[in-house]
């Protein structure tokens, strides 16, 4: 078996053969000639809705990269959760999703699905014993997020895919904060991944996208026929610059694990924070697990500001390099406050957090630079 940055470089990217190409060509037909009715040319492409060579040499990457034997690939991540719910969810059934689930996710279950009677519960997915209290006869899917969005909770994969599968329901892993450079959770057991490529797979901040990988034949039928069905595709220049992107997964994450790791370290001795959440450093209670299951501890990371919601908002406005703004996984540091930003529509909910939460996204910036932007942010407020 070839290693991941060949693969993330060759799988699926052959030279063009009849050009010779090296790099995947974008092919921008939304539809291909055939030799008469019925008869498609090479590849079996009729029309882009359904496939697009581009497009398909994106999947097949992806499936080397998560060691699944199938990978779709979808015009955002939450077009294929909306597709992989469509597949696994019918009106009495019930999902567990964790309790500071992916804000976008929690809102496609809590606004959409629950109108076609699927129920749903947060958990604590890091307590394997609170899943095992929630599953209920009607419970189809466990969906998990490992490390977690905005609290970087630590979920246990193989233990809660065997809990999961005695209860007689599928464990969807959302892998976009690990990357698959950091985490395989099919290797650990579970049914169906779930990426947004619009983070560290497409890793520049210039394209929107999602994936979906299974070695399930039979679920990656499904998930095509629906995908199909509903048109939540990718156009072949998204697929390409997520491809191009991916190449460099793999010294992207070292390079992102580092500067967390240096970052976690400046914030955890500063007196202006007091609390970091970091699955890399030894006393976070989802450590051991996460070192278990990741390669290395990549590059998310929150910390609680001393003095409150003014105070971790002033954070956020005094930062130079780290750029406010929503996302994450990019080359380039973010700063977020997620109660006013990106979870401000689980205010009230049980997904709220803390008001003086402030979550990162460390770049690959030189790490002095990096640590040096934050030191002066928190002297604004210490
Ligand atoms: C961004 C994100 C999504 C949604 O993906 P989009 O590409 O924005 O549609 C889902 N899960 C997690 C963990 C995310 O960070």
């Amino acid at each position: 078996m070839r290693g991941f940055s060949t693969n993330a470089i060759h799988a699926g990217q052959e030279p063009d053969p009849t050009t010779g190409a090296v790099i995947t060509p974008i092919y921008p037909s939304s539809t291909f000639a055939q030799d008469g009715v019925g008869g498609l040319r090479a590849g079996g492409y009729e029309y882009s809705r359904s496939a697009n060579p581009t497009r398909t040499a994106l999947q097949e990457c992806l499936a080397a990269l998560e060691g699944g034997r199938h990978a779709v690939a979808f015009g955002s991540g939450m077009g294929a959760s909306d597709v992989l719910m469509r597949v696994l969810l019918r009106p009495g059934d019930h999902v567990v999703i964790p309790h500071d689930a992916y804000g976008g996710t929690f809102r496609l279950v809590d606004k959409i699905f629950t109108q076609w009677g699927v129920e749903y519960t947060p958990v604590d997915l890091g307590d394997v014993d609170a899943l095992r209290a929630a599953l209920r006869p009607t419970t189809k899917v466990v969906w998990c997020e490992t490390p977690t969005n905005p609290l970087l909770g630590i979920a246990d994969i193989a233990a809660l895919a065997s809990v999961a599968h005695e209860g007689g329901a599928r464990l969807v892993v959302d892998n976009t904060f690990a990357s698959p450079y950091l985490q395989n959770p099919l290797a650990l057991g579970a049914d169906v991944v779930l990426h947004s490529t619009t983070k560290y797979v497409g890793g520049h901040s210039d394209v929107v996208g999602g994936a979906l990988v299974t070695s399930d034949d039979e679920l990656a039928e499904q998930i095509l026929f629906t995908q199909n069905s509903v048109g939540s595709v990718p156009g072949p220049f998204d697929a390409w610059l997520t491809l191009r992107g991916v190449k460099t997964l793999a010294v992207r994450m070292e390079r992102h694990s580092d500067n967390a790791e240096r970052v976690s370290e400046l914030l955890a001795a500063h007196p202006a924070v007091s609390q970091v959440l970091y699955p890399g450093l030894p006393t976070h209670p989802g450590h051991e697990i996460a070192a278990k299951q990741m390669r290395r501890f990549g590059g998310m990371l929150s910390f609680l500001v001393v003095g409150g919601r003014d105070a971790a908002l002033k954070v956020c406005a005094a930062t130079e390099l780290f750029t406010l703004a929503e996302s994450l996984g990019g080359v380039e540091s973010l700063i977020e406050h997620p109660g006013a930003m990106t979870h401000a529509s689980v205010a009230g909910s049980a997904l709220e957090v803390p008001d003086n939460l402030v979550r990162l996204s460390v770049g690959i910036e030189d790490v002095e630079d990096l640590l040096e932007d934050l030191r002066t942010a928190l002297g604004t407020v210490s």
